[in-house]
């Protein structure tokens, strides 16, 4: 084991400060990367403050990482030592499963997830990126493509595959209409990508101060969820909704704007504590309509995902911070205030 720096959280109520973590010993199926940089996501603080259950201490977040293969294994044979890599959500599955069988290990029961899980092979805990180095099986290691540079690579690793699994099940075609509930950093992507896909985008606000941004962004229309007379016009029009709201909140607005056979896609983890008011049920017999939810993406999506983003041009709007600017960071999440994505530059930890 080694002794590694880390940023994290000794208490859900604590602000999150330098600690040291233990990663696991280079085993031969090991690729260990010393991470350069890691987008901050609204799971992290979820998780930071104990907002899903009761979290580890310290409670290290972070499951967008990017950085440099610095040793392998003596059987990897995916990554070399200086290639430019990507970890997620997930660093293991069972490989045995349905799912894992099928590529889609983000529904594997036994996946290991980068934080708030144990290890298979050492039993000690997962930690995340906000950490100098991490040690993961190389299946569970992506390829970063030339055309994303390191800052703006790690949103893409959860905001971006989160956001692409969905339109790409969905099967969102040229022209539909998709809208976007929340424009954060799994929003602000799900534009980018579905602009990509060529679909007609409407996005939903709560922020008047984010109507220019979400245009420059490429969003077709904005409208204020709020304002019940700029929502009435899109009542059964849309194929889809992308919802990525970080709170509980109101679905039936968005059910009603749904076509027939029309899908409202839960994104967002609210704290279990909350729960959202759903639709009346006749909302949702009339027109058929559904109410889905979507996790992540498997490791062969998101590697698809990033080969789409690099030769489409998409990457996130990103504020890259230093550690020390984590917990003001999490303070602007808190308030919506987030212009897209916090990436933090790992250099200085
Ligand atoms: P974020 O950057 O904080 O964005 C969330 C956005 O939701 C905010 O910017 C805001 O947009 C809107 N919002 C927040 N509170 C609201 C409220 N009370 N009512 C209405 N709108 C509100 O968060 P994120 O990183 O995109 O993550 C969003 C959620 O998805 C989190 O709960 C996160 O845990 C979850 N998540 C799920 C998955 C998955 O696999 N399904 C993956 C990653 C993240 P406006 O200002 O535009 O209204
Ligand atoms: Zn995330
Ligand atoms: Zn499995």
């Amino acid at each position: 084991m080694s002794q590694v720096s880390a940023y994290g959280a000794v208490r859900a109520d604590a602000p999150l400060q330098p600690v040291k973590i233990e990663r696991r010993v280079l085993g031969a199926d090991d690729v260990e990367i010393g991470i350069t940089h890691c987008g901050i996501c609204h799971s992290d603080l979820h998780f930071a403050r104990g907002e899903w259950g009761e979290q580890p201490a310290p409670a290290v977040p972070g499951h967008e990482i990017v950085g440099l293969v610095r040793a392998v294994g003596a059987n990897v044979t995916k990554h070399k030592v200086g290639d430019r890599v990507g970890v997620g959500c997930m660093v293991d599955s069972c490989r045995q499963c349905e799912a894992c069988h099928e590529g889609e290990e983000q529904f594997c029961a036994g996946q290991t997830g980068t934080y708030m899980s144990v290890e298979k092979q050492s039993g000690l805990p997962t930690y995340g990126g906000y950490s100098k180095s991490i040690t993961v099986t190389q299946d569970f290691v992506l390829r970063i493509p030339d055309g994303l540079s390191s800052e703006r690579a790690p949103p893409l690793l959860c905001a971006g595959i989160t956001t692409y699994s969905p339109l790409r099940h969905w099967n969102v075609q040229a022209g539909q209409k998709v809208g976007v509930v929340g424009l954060g950093g799994l929003g602000h992507m799900a534009v980018k990508l579905a602009k990509a896909m060529d679909a007609h985008v409407v996005v939903f606000t709560t922020s008047q101060s984010k109507v220019a941004d979400a245009k420059a962004l490429g969003a077709d229309e904005v409208v204020l969820s709020k304002d019940a007379a700029q929502m009435k016009p899109h009542a059964n029009s849309f194929h889809l909704i992308i919802n990525s709201v970080s709170a509980a909140h109101d679905l039936a607005q968005f059910t009603k704007l749904l076509r027939r056979n029309g899908t409202l896609c839960l994104l967002g983890a609210p704290p279990v504590t909350e729960s959202h008011q759903w639709p009346a049920v006749f909302t949702m017999l009339m027109g058929r309509r559904s109410v889905a939810g979507s996790p992540i993406g498997g490791i062969r999506e998101t590697q698809e995902m990033l080969d789409f983003c690099a030769a489409k041009g998409v990457a996130p709007e990103i504020e890259v911070i230093a550690p020390e600017g984590i917990n003001g960071a999490y303070e602007r999440l808190v308030k919506g205030d987030v212009r897209y994505r916090f990436v933090i530059d790992m250099a200085t930890l």
